[in-house]
């Protein structure tokens, strides 16, 4: 048995070791499932030998669960959700027992026009937006947007929940834990998998003790490495160890993940003298503040509305920001009207895994199975992940309880006839299907993205565009133009005379207003970091941002790592190189995806691992 890296150079001998049953990497919504289903099977059935520990003999299934973020509600989205698998789980689920949860009552899709002509359109839109607004009225445009006449089937989540994810994790959280069934553990970061040939036999937890290269102190405390007979893994889209799993084991044939996004969003709370929409309001928007910036207003209950966007991979610029994007996609006047007196409650980003089945990795193998987003289930015609990320967890879970009961291994053919089967047969797989290239035409403008969109939609993926992605890398200066290049020298020369960051810099030489900051809602980036919830990293822990290659960044014109960090955690040294800061990252994983060079033409120049820290907020 190994594992990827011996970091500590001391020996095996010190590393501590612990035997359990089924060992689980990340808890978020797939995780949440898994745990859920398994439960619950077994507390129908206590007795029920299937659940004796082949580990430790005369006890209980040893099943564990390690979390990187130090609370168990450490999501980041407001989600909508037709919470198809979700109900299943929960046929008495009330949506008032959790914090910001309720029905969906009203849905709408907003195109939103540019009111104030900073955005980078193509003819094309202009000419649209020109006729528009012409139209005005008579075509439903009402403070800069256009409404679509009716919610396109495949988008809508009428009959579905609007949740906080971060208060839907921490419900599951507290009823697994009061079962007594399952350990859970916050704040507790894996490093990485232990491998036995090409199969998983558990995984090491985190060396504590360390600097920021990983050398040992004198309080070192080597991560413990726990042996298990399944590792599940649900660490997300980012995760440290469905990346070690990839990088040795490949993906399987025609499969790659090259398709991503970041999600940020702003929880805001709205007070009582202003204009409220009913909660249970939904909006999906695309136009504004790009026209590949897709966006999302959550009117939940208590006065909070979640307002969000998504800047994909395939938005051809190496200026890419959310936070400020974030600022002006509020100030839209379809937004502002009922935001402009809110106050920021809490923030956040995360990464999106937007390959789908493109990307799907080996979803199992002998000793490990994987579930959730970083399994490729987010579903990218609904722009869906939780109920997906859920519903596997359950399908593994089912599958694990069969194992089990029959006495069989957790072998990659035991695996393939429980899980593999019951993901193929079920509706997540059809969506993922239907879904699958549905998002390639973006990857040649976002006019011929939105109709490979419709056309895959409305045809239940029958018809679809074709193409392929490029690696994230050479994505992002695709389609700039001579003049993208003067006006980031201009922002460069802004943002040292101004000290600002260059994002910021960049937007303000492209024409956009500079943000009028009230304290309040609108805040500079580094206010927002001490806002509604924590940005830290517990010391003692190794970094988790890494650049392979300094002599590619001294030559890189770009910085898109520092100018589309989401925490001012990648920032530029006296040198001109990047240098990261723990402290401040808000683990959002994009900068594994974002970096313009590569040293092997598919990754970037950045690796993303496990690491200690982020932004954590119960209510994101
Ligand atoms: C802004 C935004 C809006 C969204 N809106 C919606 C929506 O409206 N509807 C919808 O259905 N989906 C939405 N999503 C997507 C949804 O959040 C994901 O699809 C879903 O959370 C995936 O669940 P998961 O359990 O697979 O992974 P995650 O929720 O990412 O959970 C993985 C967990 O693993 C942990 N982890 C990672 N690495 C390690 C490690 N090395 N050691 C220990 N723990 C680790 C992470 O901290 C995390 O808690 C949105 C996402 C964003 C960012
Ligand atoms: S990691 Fe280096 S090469 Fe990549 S964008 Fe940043 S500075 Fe450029
Ligand atoms: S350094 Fe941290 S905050 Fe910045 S992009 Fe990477 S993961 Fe996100």
């Amino acid at each position: 048995m190994h594992a990827l890296s011996q970091a500590d150079g001391l020996g095996e001998d010190v590393r501590p070791t612990m035997d359990v049953d089924i060992a689980c990497a990340g808890f978020g919504p797939a995780m949440g499932g898994f745990l859920h289903t398994l439960t619950r099977a077994w507390s129908e059935n206590p007795a029920d030998p299937a659940f004796e520990s082949a580990v430790t003999p005369g006890m209980p299934l040893q099943v564990v669960c390690y979390e990187r973020a130090d609370d168990l509600a450490a999501a980041v989205s407001g989600v909508v959700t037709r919470a198809r698998g979700i109900r299943v789980s929960f046929p008495d689920f009330k949506a008032d027992e959790i914090p910001l949860a309720t029905e969906i009552r009203q849905e709408k899709v907003l195109y939103l026009l540019d009111p104030i002509g900073a955005s980078r359109r193509s003819f094309g839109l202009r000419v649209a937006d020109t006729v528009l607004r012409i139209l005005g009225p008579l075509a439903r445009v009402r403070n800069h947007a256009f409404e679509l006449p009716w919610v396109p089937g495949f988008l809508h989540k009428r009959g579905g929940l609007l949740l906080s994810l971060g208060q839907f994790n921490q419900w599951v959280a507290s009823q697994l834990l009061s079962s007594g069934f399952v350990q859970i553990w916050p704040g507790t970061p894996v490093a990485e998998p232990l491998f036995t040939g090409q199969g998983v036999a558990g995984l090491r937890l985190a060396d504590q003790g360390v600097d920021k290269h990983g050398t040992p102190s004198e309080s070192y405390l080597p991560g413990m490495d726990v042996q298990a007979r399944l590792t599940v893994i649900g660490d997300g889209a980012v995760g440290a160890i469905g990346q070690a799993i990839d990088e040795i084991l490949g993906r399987p044939k025609g499969h790659a993940r090259r398709d991503w996004a970041l999600g940020m969003k702003f929880l805001i709370e709205v007070p009582e003298s202003a204009e409220l929409l009913e909660p249970g309001t939904i909006w999906h928007t695309l136009g504004y503040p790009e026209p590949e910036i897709f966006g999302f207003l959550y009117v939940h209950p208590e006065r909070l509305v979640s307002a969000g966007i998504v800047v994909p991979s395939w938005m051809h610029d190496p200026g890419r920001t959310a936070y400020r994007y974030l600022q002006h996609f509020i100030q839209h006047p379809a937004l502002w009207r009922y935001l402009k007196d809110g106050t920021l409650r809490s923030w956040g980003a995360k990464s999106l895994e937007e390959s789908g089945r493109h990307g799907e990795p080996f979803l199992f193998g002998d000793g490990f199975a994987r579930i959730g987003e970083g399994s490729g289930s987010t579903n990218l015609l609904t722009n869906s992940g939780v109920d997906e990320a859920w519903t596997t967890g359950v399908q593994l879970a089912e599958a694990v309880v069969e194992l089990l009961r029959a006495g069989k291994p957790f072998t990659t053919a035991e695996l393939d006839a429980t899980y593999g089967a019951r993901r193929r047969a079920s509706w997540v797989e059809q969506g993922a299907r239907e879904a699958e290239n549905s998002r390639i035409g973006f990857h040649s403008g976002t006019i011929r993205g939105l109709i490979g969109l419709a056309l895959a939609g409305l045809t239940h993926g029958r018809i679809s565009l074709a193409g392929s992605a490029p690696p994230p890398w050479e994505q992002i200066r695709k389609r700039m133009r001579p003049a993208d290049t003067l006006t980031r020298r201009a922002a460069a020369q802004f943002a040292v005379q101004d000290g600002r960051p260059f994002h910021d810099a960049l937007l303000t030489a492209r024409g956009w207003p500079e943000i009028p900051f009230d304290g309040r809602l609108l805040v500079t980036h580094q206010d927002a970091l001490l806002m509604g919830g924590k940005v830290q990293a517990a010391p003692g822990f190794a970094d988790h941002v890494h650049f392979r290659d300094l002599t590619l960044c001294a030559a890189c014109e770009d910085k898109t790592c520092v100018a589309m960090c989401s925490g001012q955690a990648i920032t530029l040294n006296a040198e001109g190189l990047p240098t990261f800061e723990c402290e401040k990252c808000v683990h959002c994983g994009a900068c594994l995806w974002n970096c313009s060079h590569s040293q092997d033409g598919e990754h970037g120049n950045i690796e993303f691992g496990a690491g200690s820290g982020g932004l954590h907020s119960v209510e994101n």
